[in-house]
């Protein structure tokens, strides 16, 4: 078996199998491909925690720095029960290609810890926090690797790392995470970054299918971080949202649902379940419901093999990284489904995380306005990029957005040459 047959299933197979299409398609060597595959720098620690019991438990933790060759590694970190070395793998590959996609001058890199947060006090969560980031220390710093919030963790969980962090250097270091409190900080316009990305993308991809925005109807999967804002920001465009989900359930609206009133039901009872203007589904039907546009915004792998031929949307905007399987990916394009990539629709929250950094680097805020414009210039751009270097070469979206990124990562590489 080769270095390149020895692929996992799940979501680092798929992440390997588009770096494969995209090396096959611009013809590079053995060599050029190994380099791509293989993360530069790995850690795994333990992450011992003292409950509030006074118990203790001992969970994993994972920081994979994917690549290097566009300058520090850059992503987000995630708790998350199920969280194992191989799918950090597959995200900090993933932001890689994002990272070089939108042009921000950062490698790929993820973080992980195997612990389900709704079962634990914010003093654990802390606790947790701040004995991971003390693991992590050597590998992590604003010139090497910036942390930032993915599912799990939020601008509280990067507090408590750029505090752990600046304690050890003896002074504060704002650089060391992205999407961090405002006030320690973090940038105007970073936490609905994400949402508003996928938003323009949604809308541009709707402009190019020829759907009126106006006339249009979305389901969204996922009402946290991403999802919430997203399905905001598609019914202030007079996208119809029908549905929404969460872990607890999903609801339903045939005229589409009052986002702003869910939004308050949400932090009311911490659950979009029993919305009062809605009507309760399955969570599963929300994939395969009546509706233009489908925004999965929760996990990886959702849309599969077994549900991919039910889709009934004509577009889908992947909000979550990595949502939808190779094999169900296959089955929505031959069906003629735009699928719009995770690398391209949700990087508007790298774009923000990297004018945060600048605005750290500068000691200066820039306005919520300036960061909202700058941010819709980039995520129109990289959609331009795609969409005609997809055209001119027959490609998918996928495979357009990964080749270009692919490329620009390995004319960084050959431009610094490999030492020694
Ligand atoms: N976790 C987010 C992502 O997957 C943001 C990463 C970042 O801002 O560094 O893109």
């Amino acid at each position: 078996m080769t270095w390149s047959q020895a692929v996992a299933e799940g979501p680092l197979g798929d992440a390997h199998a588009q770096l494969a299409a995209a090396v096959g398609h611009l013809g590079y060597d053995d060599g050029t491909h190994q380099m791509l595959a293989t993360p530069r720098r790995e850690m795994q620690v333990a992450v011992p925690l003292r409950r509030e019991d006074g118990s203790t438990a001992v969970y994993s933790g994972y920081r994979v720095q994917h690549n290097f060759s566009r300058g520090p590694a850059k992503g987000g970190l995630r708790f998350a029960p199920n969280v194992d070395l191989d799918e950090v793998r597959a995200l900090a590959m993933w932001m890689t290609w994002k990272c070089a996609l939108l042009d921000v001058p950062y490698g790929g890199a993820k973080g992980g810890v195997a612990i389900d947060p709704r079962a634990h006090t914010t003093l654990e969560l802390e606790r947790v926090t701040r004995r991971y980031t003390s693991e992590i220390l050597p590998i992590i710093g604003p010139e090497v690797d910036i942390p930032a919030p993915d599912m799990g963790t939020n601008e509280q969980t990067m507090a408590w790392i750029m505090d752990t962090y600046s304690a050890a250097m003896g002074h504060t270091v704002p650089g060391v995470v992205t999407g961090k409190p405002i006030a320690l900080g973090g940038s105007l316009g970073r936490a609905a970054a994400t949402s508003r990305g996928v938003a323009h993308i949604a809308l541009l991809a709707m402009e190019a299918q020829g759907f009126k925005a106006s006339h249009a109807s979305a389901a969204v999967q996922g009402f946290g971080k991403v999802g919430r804002d997203a399905a905001r920001f598609l019914d202030d465009a007079g996208v119809a949202v029908r549905a929404v989900s969460d872990i607890d359930g999903a609801v339903f609206n045939k005229e589409g649902l009052d986002i702003f009133a869910l939004a308050k039901h949400v932090d009311a009872t911490g659950t979009v379940v029993g919305f009062e203007g809605s009507e309760p589904i399955d969570p599963a039907e929300l994939l395969t419901l009546d509706v233009d546009v489908l925004v999965p915004a929760a996990l990886e792998g959702v849309l599969t093999g077994a549900n991919a031929g039910a889709v009934q949307a004509r577009i889908v905007v992947e909000g979550a990284n990595g949502p939808t399987t190779k094999e169900a990916d296959q089955i929505l394009t031959d069906r003629g489904v735009l699928m719009v990539p995770d690398i391209l629709a949700n990087a508007g929250g790298v774009v923000v995380s990297y004018f945060e950094w600048v605005q750290a680097n500068m000691a200066f805020q820039w306005s919520e306005q300036e960061v909202n414009s700058r941010l819709k210039e980039r995520m129109t751009k990289a959609w331009r990029d795609v969409v005609a270097f997809a055209g001119d070469r027959s490609l998918t979206y996928r495979e357009a957005a990964t080749i270009l990124a692919v490329q620009r990562v390995t004319e960084a590489h050959r431009l610094r040459g490999l030492y020694p």
